[in-house]
């Protein structure tokens, strides 16, 4: 670390989300003089998604990657600094009032009084070449984003946990048929789950089953399943496939330095977004496993910058801390 690298600031943000551009527009307003990095996926999830209709503001919808210009253009209305720039490393701090640093890019280092992170979690595709193509033309890894779309319509989920179990239900609700295939001759979703699925009249169940290949050119017109056991293979119509397979959160950098969960996500203290260490907080997808919408990541979001306001006001009123 060359000294002459060094950037001494009072709060950075690490990705540019819903979480990470809500955290930057009350940051930003509180005079934090936030900076972003805004990693691989400047804008984050909803940028590879074509509509998103259910957030608060929008009565006509309106396209992801349109919606987070707006949001970068509002936190820049009040001061934010988006940079492009993936963060690599870290060192924080775990004295109050310490000092967190963040090697940007394997090259930068910056010093920062607090640390919001955004880095989101990304869902898990099987990665067949016809699942790619089709993703935002009737594939998705979002049941509750993304279901209404094929209201009344015959759709198949893939996976066998609770998540799956859960989206199962939820767009059975929605569409007149779900054909949900699980790779196994069991589900690991709880037995709870299981009920639900099995009571679930339009969910046609199948098991041993997997997908050979979305089938469509622009948009999904069927599936063609194969039985792993049998080797049997069928082709069903249906013009939606979600994928339910997981999600894996963005946490590998704070690995050691963070409480995680087992599966990675973040660990937050009560109904604060405070981690471990003070000074750095964490909002969005990356300590949720439940909710995962934008508007959820986008309250948590606006929590982080309170609480980083809060945290460095009682620091320089010389307020006990609590970390
Ligand atoms: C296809 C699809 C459709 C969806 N549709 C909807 C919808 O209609 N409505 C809805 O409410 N939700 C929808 N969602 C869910 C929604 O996108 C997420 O809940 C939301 O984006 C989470 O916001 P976030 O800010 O926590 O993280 P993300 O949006 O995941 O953003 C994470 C950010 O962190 C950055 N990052 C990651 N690692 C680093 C690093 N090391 N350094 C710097 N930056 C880093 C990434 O580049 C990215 O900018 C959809 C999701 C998908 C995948």
């Amino acid at each position: 670390m060359s000294d002459n690298k060094l950037e001494r600031i009072k709060c950075l943000i690490i990705g540019s989300g819903p979480a990470g551009y809500t955290a930057a527009i009350y940051a930003s307003r509180a005079d934090l003089k936030p900076i972003m990095y805004t990693g691989m996926e400047p804008g984050g999830q909803l940028t590879t998604t074509t509509e998103v209709d259910n957030f608060p503001g929008y009565p006509e919808g309106i396209d992801g990657p349109t919606m987070m210009m707006q949001l970068q253009k509002q936190a820049e209305r009040f001061g934010t600094e988006v940079r492009i720039g993936m963060v690599t490393e870290v060192e924080f701090s775990k004295e109050v009032g310490g000092i967190h640093k963040a090697c940007i890019d394997n090259s930068t280092w910056v010093e920062a009084e607090t640390v919001i992170i955004s880095t989101g979690a990304t869902a898990k595709y099987l990665g067949l070449p016809s699942e790619q193509r089709l993703r935002g033309g009737g594939v998705s890894a979002c049941a509750v984003c993304d279901g209404f779309f094929y209201k009344n319509q015959e759709v198949a989920i893939v996976g066998g946990g609770d998540t799956a179990a859960e989206e199962a239900t939820y767009l059975a609700n929605i569409c007149s048929k779900v054909t949900m295939l699980v790779r196994k001759d069991e589900m690991r979703a709880s037995k709870a789950m299981q009920h639900r699925v099995t009571n679930t009249k339009n969910i046609d169940l199948r098991y041993n089953s997997q997908v050979d290949e979305v089938l469509g050119e622009q948009v999904v017109e069927g599936l063609r399943i194969l039985n792993n056991v049998t080797g049997e293979k069928e082709e069903i119509n249906i013009t939606g496939l979600f994928i339910a397979i997981g999600h894996k959160p963005n946490t590998e950098v704070f690995k050691g330095q963070l409480d995680m969960h087992e599966d990675g996500y973040l660990i937050t203290q009560g109904k604060s977004t405070k981690t471990n260490l003070p000074g750095v907080f964490a909002s969005g997808d990356v300590q949720d496993k439940e909710y995962r919408q934008a508007v959820t990541a986008a309250g948590t979001g606006c929590m982080a910058a309170l609480d980083a306001e809060r945290y460095l006001a009682a620091i320089e009123s010389k307020e006990e801390v609590s970390a």
